[in-house]
């Protein structure tokens, strides 16, 4: 194990590697077996950013002899995975759940023995979700009929909020998740607007199937279907494996980060914010907020585009690959957890779950899973031009109008909702928004640019995915950047 000194001017100077070479010169011939040598005298990684992707590289590495070292800019681990301990039953303001085909996911959880939770029997509660549209509740019943719904006569019994999917993943043309990076699928690089425009849905079809309570993007023209498709094609191809329900950590998911953190030989250093990058051939210098300094053979870069793009990489990382890091931006997401102080959804008889157009965007209570009638708090996924709106505002602002909403739709709730805790995403300095999305154009123009190694840095991160979404897909680019430091890919 290396030391670490701390000099008088706070850098970190590792004891190289040719003292360790030394005290292998003065050892028997016989114990210079290739493997203990290549593990002691392998490469110092630093790793900026301790999320998934950070963390899991760094567990793959250090588990093949390299030094490592993690620094973080805020004061915990996890990134955009995060629990509030603090809440009955530990909601998830970021990375919610996961599905059962989440190997690397599901891998490292039994790896440090975090139990794992099936949400089978919360899940037929959570799919009820009540439709509210301009103010008024429509029960599935009365949907076909309804004047606001303008979809075309054979689709008309879908709700809005199942539509999206159910329409895709029927004419979905990628045979793999990974087809999205392929070219000859490069001619969907176009907007969902177009898309669904060319499949026969008007503007007001458009606005109910996909702007109403946006998942991905702003509207339907400023994301690409290419990554809807991704998407879709990564779910229904965990489905068709038989991988149909999804999973929570006991305590919390921020418990897989925790203990991937907890395993480290070198604790994560928090409070580190990184403003700069050097590279040379051979050498990589990293330079903090705080003017420390820290050295290595590679440095290993997990943060977000939108964040990555405010750091000063030299020499200047250039052509596509600089134009992605510039442009590919992130969801806007706020989260509010709310404390029902009675079952009111119990006086109106609905589901305390909804699916609005307005500033109550999605409505999910979070229910026990060993006795799903028991609610332990309700979340409310504020999204898209939902979250710019509420990010114009004080965070109390934010936090009134929001129950405000839901108190003027569904009167049952008036005064029974305390707020617990809220997160805007977008103003978090370190994520600055959630899950990357790709614009039209963008998957075609730079999409294979994204994980580019640039001398001795490389990028990791979930935007850096390729085959897999979410928790999943930033776990696969940690093998990725782990390979490329091992000199395997
Ligand atoms: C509301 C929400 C719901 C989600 N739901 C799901 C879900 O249900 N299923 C699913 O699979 N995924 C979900 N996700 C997505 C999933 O959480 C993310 O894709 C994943 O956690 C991203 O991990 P990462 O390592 O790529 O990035 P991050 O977690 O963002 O890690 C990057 C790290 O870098 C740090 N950092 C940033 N800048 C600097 C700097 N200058 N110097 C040093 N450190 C820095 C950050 O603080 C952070 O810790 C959700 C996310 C959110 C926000």
């Amino acid at each position: 194990m290396s030391k670490q000194v701390h000099s008088k001017k706070n850098k970190i100077l590792s004891i190289d590697r040719r003292e360790t070479l030394k005290t292998f010169a003065a050892a028997s011939i016989t114990t210079l077996i290739p493997t203990q040598l290549r593990s002691s005298s392998s490469s110092d990684v630093i790793i900026i950013g301790a999320g998934l992707s950070g963390l899991y590289a760094a567990t793959i590495l250090q588990d093949e002899g390299y030094r490592v070292r993690v620094l973080e800019a805020d004061n915990r681990v996890g990134g955009r995975v995060l629990s509030e301990t603090g809440i009955p039953g530990n909601p998830e303001t970021g990375g919610t759940a996961f599905g059962s085909g989440y190997a690397r996911i599901i891998d490292i959880s039994n790896r440090f023995n975090i139990q794992l939770n099936d949400l089978s029997p919360v899940l037929p509660y959570f799919r009820q979700q009540q439709l509210a549209i301009n103010g008024e509740f429509i029960s599935l019943k009365d949907w076909p009929d309804h004047p606001s719904n303008n979809l075309p006569k054979e689709m008309r019994m879908i709700p809005p909020n199942a539509f999206f999917q159910q329409f895709l993943g029927k004419m979905n043309p990628l045979k793999s998740p990974d087809g999205w990076m392929q070219e000859e699928n490069f001619k969907y690089d176009i907007s969902v607007h177009d898309w669904l425009e060319s499949q026969g849905l008007n503007q007001k079809a458009i606005d109910l199937v996909y702007n109403m309570n946006i998942s991905h993007g702003y509207n339907a023209k400023d994301v690409s279907i290419l990554m809807l498709m991704f998407v879709n094609s990564f779910f229904n191809s965990q489905m068709s494996l038989g991988f149909r329900t999804s999973l929570v950590a006991e305590g919390g998911n921020m418990m897989i980060p925790e203990a991937m953190a907890n395993n480290l030989n070198q604790e994560v250093l928090f409070n580190k914010r990184v403003d700069a990058i050097k590279t040379s051939s051979n050498k990589a210098e990293v330079i903090c907020a705080d003017g420390s300094i820290f050295k290595a053979d590679h440095v290993i870069c997990s943060v977000p585009f939108s964040v990555l793009r405010t750091i000063n990489i030299a020499p200047a990382i250039e052509g596509l690959q600089a134009e992605a890091i510039e442009e590919l931006n992130s969801q806007k997401i706020n989260m509010l957890h709310l404390l029902p102080k009675s079952p009111f959804w119990e006086s109106d008889e609905m589901s305390p779950n909804m699916f609005t157009d307005g500033l109550s965007g999605l409505v999910i209570a979070n229910r026990n899973v060993a006795n799903p009638e028991q609610v332990h708090s309700l979340t409310v996924w504020l999204r898209g031009p939902i979250a710019e709106q509420l990010d114009l505002m004080d965070r109390q602002d934010a936090i009134s109008t929001v129950i405000q909403s839901i108190e003027q739709l569904r009167p049952s709730s008036k005064d029974q909702l305390e707020p617990l805790a809220y997160h805007s995403w977008y103003q978090s300095p370190y994520s600055k928004g959630d899950w990357a999305y790709w614009q039209p154009g963008q998957i075609s123009k730079f999409g294979q640019h994204v994980g580019n190694r640039h001398g001795q840095i490389h990028f990791c991160g979930e935007h850096t995915a390729v085959a897999n979404r979410g928790m999943e897909g930033a776990m696969e680019s940690s093998e990725r950047v782990a390979f490329e430091v091992m000199g395997l890919a």
